[in-house]
């Protein structure tokens, strides 16, 4: 079991529909501190229907988080639509 940061977040489930929160993030310190989105670059959490529900900020910090699929398998650390 690992150490990890809670981070403020609500989310809305797309599969089941459930309110989300306590998302949690390895990008802190990982001391239990609770943080907010713009302490982290990534956080997490999977939902009781077995969702997992994943975000990461855009590289362009105002564009806001976008939520990263899993299931499509690599994730890029490219910003979409440039070279
Ligand atoms: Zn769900």
């Amino acid at each position: 079991m690992g150490m990890y940061d809670n981070v403020r977040f609500e989310f809305t489930c797309p599969k089941c529909g459930r309110m989300l929160d306590g998302f949690q993030s390895k990008d802190g310190d990982c001391v239990f501190d609770t943080l907010k989105p713009e302490d982290v670059w990534s956080w997490h959490r999977l939902c009781p229907c077995g969702e997992w529900i994943e975000f990461e900020w855009e590289k362009d910090f105002a564009k806001g988080p976008k939520r990263v699929d899993r299931d499509f398998g690599e994730r890029t650390d490219k910003p979409e639509g440039k070279a």
